[in-house]
This record gives structure tokens, C-alpha cells and sequence, in this order.
């Protein structure tokens, strides 16, 4: 055997060329040669497997080069170590020997070519140096020589190794290298091909399942290829489409000139993205986001063009309803109060522009809580809906109804002319809302109070209107409701004073500025009295006695009256005690106000009152009127029960004035019913207060409850009431309202009744 490196264990590289030259070989080793690159290529053209080829590939050179066994180790791109992977003469052991190979200098020919990143000739396994930790390898397979080159990538990387391994010890002549590097550089092409196509296929895998449309043009835009995806989104097969531009696919939402920019960009930049209407096979027209880029050769040459789309549609709906919905009322469907704004604004600008008027309606249902609640929500929301669209018939094409919540609505009136035209619709407004409804099954109405405020003339900021036109609305109210107002620099004024009022109120609270007055209260039957209403005052430090009824209201929309109200029950529950102790035992009435009862914790401040003061329950009577007792029943009625429970008595203030349902009289246990002395006034004269006085009175005896008469001035009605059979009155006919010590002296100059001592 011809050994050109002899028994050396260092390897000597330089004696072999690294790429032996045609002209080197015989002209029969060249025809071998030949005919080894043609077997291959014949497998290649059968379309067989890559790993097919490479096995053939060792096969045809173990031909070449009898008495050995050609194999491909492949570097682990983790690991670092060599594994076999063609071998079709290796035995399965010897695979397994060699699998995992760590690359070194004593790893064997083909440890060694990764190592050293050079061909490796070894022509004395058994003594070489290089195969070290293969030697009992070497030994149990007779692997005497071993020739081994590195396989490269298409980048010139080193992959793995092919190795001719001889039973015999010999040196390779250059035939044998020429052998070695054609396999290689074979091995090498096969491999990177089934590397490419596997990432191919996995790509054509990804774009078929793609949720994405697909489609590759030429550069004259002819379309290649689509994937099903595109489809699936527009109608036609590929094979309707293939060889015909996008053009095919527009919808008439664009222009050339869209189309033009679009492919200049695409040129210049190499790619677009944006928002393209198309139109599907069915003509239906959609929205699609479409990506195109520019796909260049080696060369910059445009060769294809890709577009991607998607099918946006389901996101404009989407897009549309979360803007329809940030700008409308969900319940009626009219615009809110951000969109009103603006429309409002826009309103403004033109009106400033053409010299007119703009009108901001501020409108609110009346009593609408009590029918909420007595009727339940859900007619409550049938209610809005309709006076929502009777509103919309009472304006222009031009004007906006917003639903503000609640029952609170605003109307823009954008073109006026005359402040005239205004008082029209307003009072269309006011009959079309006053208009029965039916509403499940009932037939209901309902009023409103409006407010309102012009530009220019009370101001040109949406938020000074809306303020000016609220304030209005409230002194609608105050003008008994159903009815409208304008917005005047009187009630500027008020408000200013309202809010004066609101300051001073938190002062007086604080420096306990409030008194109470008692008015006595008479059984009609023995003349005696029986018990007193406890009247609250303020005394102002600059304006005197202030009137309940100039600032109880504020103190309710302030929150104060929760704390005046706690006071006003442990005064008058101190007074009734000190009463009693002077042999005085009188019921004292405390009138309660709505936010005051629906405070979580009125219960507590009456037990403290009690507690405090050591009041029996059964001389503390508590008044509510109708409003408070048909808001919330449930929760109402269980609160009024712990407390008739407890022995306190319940009176009902204002009897006839509210929306009365009476059913709530049976509920609950109430002891009297205050008429209402707006009845009262007119007995004398008026025959239908009488009717009403009198009918209340029998019902209350029907009812098994006792009625008092408010504000009895004459004798003449004291007659009426005593005839119907009324149980107590109470009014300046007997007194007004006076402090503690002036009851007292008012009880001794009666002589009747308790007596004092
Ligand atoms: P109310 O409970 O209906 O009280 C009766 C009102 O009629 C009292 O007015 C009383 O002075 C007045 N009045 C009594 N007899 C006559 C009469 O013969 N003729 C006329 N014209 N009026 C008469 P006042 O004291 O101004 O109280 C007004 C309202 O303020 C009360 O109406 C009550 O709703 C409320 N109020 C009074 N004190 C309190 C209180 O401590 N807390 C709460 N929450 N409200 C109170
Ligand atoms: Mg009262
Ligand atoms: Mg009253």
C-alpha cells in the first residue's frame, strides 16, 4: 500500500492539494468520474429523496474505491458533535459507535476536518495520532485508513464530513481525492437543497392556512399565484384569477390617480400599505388592509410583487358601533352630551358667522322618579324612548335632542331667527310631552319643567349656556312645573343668592344658628291638645329668622340637612322630655326630609335622639310625605316597619299633593294624614276642596287612621272640618309656630288638655 505519510501521527495537509485538477487524472479516471456525476444526476431527474442520493453517492464511490465504506457525518448545530448520517455499508454498531462524536484532535479522520477545518488523509488508524479515541473503533471495524473531506453549505460553512474508510491501510492518489471532494461538493448541493425546499414547503404550508390573503404579481402586475385565503375573501378560484391584474378586483370608491400613487410608492420605496375598498365576485364592496413590496433580484431588479390583505370589514363595523356608542345614548339612541356639544359648538361658529340665534334647551321630566319607581324600570326606559321620539318630532332635520341621563334631556334649536320662533316649539314641546302614553298596557303623562338660554345673548360657551339654561329649568320647577322659562339676569341673580345661602348654611351648622318652633296640634272631638309640630328657623346673625322654606331646600341639595335634620330630632326629642318632666305629655312631630330618611343611617340618628334624650318612642311622630314612602318601596318599607316596631308614630305630610298611588296605605302603618293646606284655604269657597277634605277624611276612617287639617286660619273652616268628621287640626287659628317658652305659656292661658304644673 502506498503510504505518503508513513506511520507519522502529525498530519501533513500541505502534501495534498486542495482541489486536484481534471488534467491530473487519467482519461479513465476522468470517464469514472463522469459516470459517477451522471448516476447521481439520474437519481436526481427519478426525483428521489435527498437521503436516497447521498446513500447512492457512497455506494457508487465504495464502487470506485473497492474494500471500503463511504460515510456522511453531519455536525449537530446545538451540540457541536458529529453524528453519521449516510452510511449504507457501516454496520448499525458501528453507527452507534460513531454517533456523537466530539470533534478533537484525537476524534478520528472526521473529528479532525471539523477541528482543524481541513480534508484529512489517515492512512494508519491503528498507530495515528488523530485516531487516538477511536482506536478500538478502528480495531473492531478494521477501519485500517480513513480519508475524510469537509461537506459545505451553500455559504461556505462546514456542515459535516464525507469519509472513504478503507479495510486496508492506503493513501489516496489524486483520483481518490478527486473522488472524495466530487462526493462532497455532491453531498453538499443535496443538502442544501432539501434544506431550502423543506423551509419552502413549510412557507407554501403557512401562506396556504394563512389568515391572510396572499398573492404574488409579475412586474407588469399579472397575477401568479393566490392562496385560498384570498379566495375565501373574494369569490373567485385561483384559476379565474391567475393571468389577470388586481385590477379586476377594485371597487369605484377610488380613482386612478389613488391607484397611480400607489404603485409610485411601491416603485420608489418598494412597498404600500394602506386602506383599499374592494370589490368580490359578488359586486359586494369591502374594506381590505393591504400591504404590497417589491421583491428585487441580486441585481435591485424588481422581479415579482407580494400583497398581502386582510379583510377589515368586520373591524369597521366594530369601529363604527364603539364610535356610535361613545357618541349616543344607548337607551334612546340620541346623541349624548359629547356629541351635543359639539353639534352645539358647530351650531355657535355658524351663527356667529350669519348673525342669528342659538337656542340650548335644557329639559327635564317631572316627577319622573316616582313613575320610575312606582312603575318599574323597564317602563321607566319606555318612557324615556318615547318622550325621546316625541322630542324629535318637535324639532327640525337641522336642530339635536341629546339625552344628558336620567330624565334630563337637551335640545338644540341652531337657526332662530326670533326669539318668537322659540316660544313655539317650546310650547309644542310641552303639549306633545304632556300627551298620554301608553306604556305597558297603561295609559300614562307626564309633564316637563325647561329651561332655556340663548346665544348670543346669554353667553357663547356651551358650558355658560348649559349652566344658564339649568338654572332657568330650576325656576321652571319652582314655577310649579309644566311649563318653560327663559333665562334671565334675575335668576343669575337668585342663583348667585343660592349659593350665598349654601355658604352661610355651612356656617350656621356649624355655629348652631337654628331654633325650633312648636305649633300645637288640637283634638277636634275634646279640644284638647295633643301634641306639637316642631318647625325649625334659622337664626341668621344679619337677617333674623329665616323661614324653613328659604333654605331647607339648598341644605337638601348641599347634603346639610342630614346633619340640621339629626339636630332638629334630638332638639325636639330634649324638648318633649322636658315637657314631660313639667307634666306636659305632648307627641311631638319632626317633619323629615327625603335625603334625610334615605340616608343609610337615620334609623341610627332616631335611636340616638331616643336614646339621648330618654323619649319614649310612642311620643315621637315622624312626618314624611308621599314621595319619600313611593321611592324605593321595598327598602322604605322595611325601614318604616323597624320603626313602627320600635312604637314610633307616622304621619303623612301634605296629604293629596304628591303622585298618589294610595295603595301604599295599606303597606304601611301609618297613624295620620296631614290634608294639605292648600285644601284647607279654600273650603270655605271652593266646592271642590271640600269634596277633596271630605272625601280624604272618610277615607282615613276607613282606613282606621286620624286626619288633621293643616293650616286652619278660620273658624269657618274649623266648622267644615269638625262637620266632616275630622279628627285634629292645626293652624293660626289656634297658633302659629312659636318658640318653647311661649308653647308653655300658649298651653297654661288654653286651660284644657295636659295641664301643666
Ligand atoms: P309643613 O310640615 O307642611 O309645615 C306646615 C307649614 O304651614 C309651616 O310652615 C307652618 O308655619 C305653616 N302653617 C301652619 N299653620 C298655618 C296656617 O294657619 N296658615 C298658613 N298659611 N300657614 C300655616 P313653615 O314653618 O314655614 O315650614 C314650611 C315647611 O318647611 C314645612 O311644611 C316643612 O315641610 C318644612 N320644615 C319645617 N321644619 C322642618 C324641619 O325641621 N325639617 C325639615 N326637613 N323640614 C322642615
Ligand atoms: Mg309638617
Ligand atoms: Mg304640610
Amino acid at each position: 500500500m502506498n503510504d505518503m505519510l508513513g506511520s507519522s501521527a502529525s498530519p501533513d495537509q500541505a502534501a495534498y492539494p486542495a482541489s486536484v485538477e481534471y488534467s491530473a487524472l487519467t482519461r479513465a479516471e476522468q470517464e469514472q468520474i463522469l459516470h459517477l456525476q451522471q448516476a447521481v444526476l439520474e437519481s436526481v431527474a427519478q426525483g428521489a429523496d435527498h437521503r436516497a442520493i447521498i446513500d447512492r453517492v457512497c455506494l457508487l464511490e465504495e464502487q470506485l474505491l473497492p474494500n471500503s465504506i463511504g460515510t456522511v457525518m453531519l455536525l449537530d448545530d446545538i451540540g457541536g458533535f458529529l453524528n453519521v448520517y449516510a452510511g449504507p455499508s457501516l454496520p448499525a454498531e458501528g453507527v452507534e459507535r460513531l454517533n456523537g462524536m466530539r470533534p478533537g484532535p484525537g476524534s478520528g479522520s472526521c473529528g479532525n476536518v471539523i477541528f482543524h477545518s481541513a480534508p484529512q488523509f489517515v492512512s494508519h488508524t491503528f498507530t495515528d495520532a488523530r485516531w487516538q479515541d477511536l482506536r478500538q473503533v478502528a480495531y473492531d471495524f478494521n477501519l485500517c485508513s480513513c480519508w475524510s473531506v469537509p461537506v459545505y453549505s451553500a455559504d461556505r460553512k462546514i456542515v459535516g464530513t464525507f469519509a472513504l474508510s478503507s479495510f486496508e491501510h492506503r493513501s489516496p492518489s489524486p483520483f481518490h481525492q478527486k473522488l472524495l471532494e466530487i462526493g462532497a461538493s455532491i453531498i453538499g448541493i443535496v443538502l442544501e437543497r432539501h434544506k431550502v425546499q423543506a423551509s419552502l414547503r413549510l412557507f407554501e404550508t403557512a401562506i396556504a392556512g394563512s389568515e391572510e390573503g396572499f398573492m404574488i404579481l409579475d412586474t407588469s402586475q399579472l397575477i401568479l399565484s393566490v392562496n385560498p385565503m384570498f379566495t375565501r375573501m373574494y369569490g373567485y378560484s385561483a384559476q379565474e384569477i391567475i393571468g389577470q391584474t388586481p385590477d379586476k378586483l377594485r371597487s369605484d370608491q377610488h380613482d386612478d390617480e389613488f391607484y397611480l400613487a400607489m404603485w409610485q410608492s411601491v416603485r420608489h420605496f418598494g412597498r404600500w400599505q394602506g386602506e383599499v375598498w374592494r370589490r368580490r365576485k359578488n359586486g359586494e364592496v369591502f374594506p381590505e388592509w393591504l400591504n404590497i413590496s417589491a421583491v428585487n433580484d441580486a441585481d435591485g431588479d424588481t422581479t415579482h410583487y407580494i400583497a398581502t390583505f386582510s379583510d377589515i370589514s368586520q373591524r369597521k363595523v366594530a369601529e363604527a358601533q364603539i364610535q356610535y356608542l361613545s357618541s349616543h345614548d344607548a337607551l334612546t339612541g340620541l346623541p349624548n352630551r359629547v356629541l351635543f356639544q359639539d353639534r352645539l359648538e358647530s351650531a355657535i361658529a355658524l351663527a356667529a358667522r350669519d348673525h342669528h340665534r342659538v337656542a340650548l334647551l335644557n329639559l327635564d321630566l317631572d316627577n319622573f322618579k316616582l313613575l320610575n319607581d312606582s312603575l318599574g324600570h323597564s317602563a321607566g326606559d319606555a318612557l324615556l324612548r318615547s318622550v325621546a321620539t316625541r322630542l324629535k318630532q318637535c324639532i327640525s332635520e337641522t336642530d339635536t335632542v341629546s339625552r344628558l341621563g336620567g330624565d334630563a334631556f337637551l335640545i338644540a334649536l341652531t337657526n332662530v331667527e326670533r326669539v318668537d320662533d322659540i316660544n313655539t316649539i317650546l310650547m309644542d314641546i310641552l303639549s306633545q310631552v304632556a300627551a298620554p302614553m301608553n306604556i305597558v298596557g297603561r295609559n300614562l303623562s307626564l309633564t316637563c319643567s325647561i329651561g332655556v338660554a340663548v346665544y348670543p345673548d346669554d353667553g357663547d360657551l356651551f358650558e355658560t349656556l348649559l349652566k344658564r339654561s339649568d338654572m332657568a329649568m330650576y325656576h321652571a320647577k319652582e314655577a310649579g312645573r309644566n311649563t318653560y322659562r327663559f333665562f334671565t339676569e334675575q335668576i343669575n341673580t337668585d342663583s348667585l343668592a343660592h349659593l350665598r345661602i349654601a355658604h352661610s348654611l355651612r356656617q350656621a351648622v356649624k355655629e348652631n344658628q337654628f331654633t325650633l318652633h312648636y305649633q300645637p296640634q288640637i283634638d277636634l272631638r275634646t279640644g284638647q291638645l295633643i301634641g306639637a309640630e316642631a318647625l325649625i328657623r334659622w337664626n341668621h346673625p344679619t337677617e333674623g329668622l329665616v323661614p324653613p322654606g328659604d333654605f331647607i331646600g339648598i341644605a337638601e341639595q348641599t347634603g346639610l340637612i342630614v346633619e340640621i335634620g339629626d339636630w332638629v330630632l334630638h332638639e325636639a326629642c330634649r324638648q318633649a322630655v322636658a315637657w314631660q318632666k313639667a307634666g306636659l305629655p305632648l307627641v311631638v312631630a319632626v317633619n323629615i326630609s327625603a335625603v334625610q330618611f334615605r340616608r343609610g343611617d337615620f334609623e341610627q340618628s332616631i335611636l340616638s335622639a331616643l336614646g339621648q334624650s330618654g323619649l319614649a318612642p310612642q311620643y315621637l311622630e315622624i312626618e314624611l310625605t308621599e314621595s319619600v314612602l313611593l321611592h324605593d318601596m321595598d327598602n322604605m318599607m322595611s325601614l318604616i316597619n323597624r320603626l313602627k316596631d320600635l312604637g314610633l308614630k307616622l304621619a303623612i305630610d301634605d296629604f293629596g299633593t304628591g303622585y298618589s298611588s294610595l295603595s301604599y296605605l295599606k303597606k304601611f302603618k301609618v297613624d295620620r294624614l296631614k290634608i294639605d293646606q292648600s285644601f284647607v284655604r279654600d273650603i270655605a269657597r271652593d266646592p271642590e276642596d271640600r269634596a277633596i277634605v271630605s272625601a280624604i277624611v272618610q277615607m282615613a276612617r276607613s282606613l282606621n287612621l286620624r286626619s288633621i287639617a293643616e293650616g286652619v286660619e278660620t273658624a269657618a273652616q274649623l266648622e267644615f272640618l269638625s262637620e266632616q268628621g275630622c279628627d285634629e287640626a292645626q293652624g293660626y287659628f289656634y297658633s302659629r309656630p312659636i318658640p318653647p317658652e311661649a308653647f308653655e305659656v300658649f298651653v297654661r292661658a288654653m286651660g284644657t288638655g295636659a295641664q301643666l304644673t
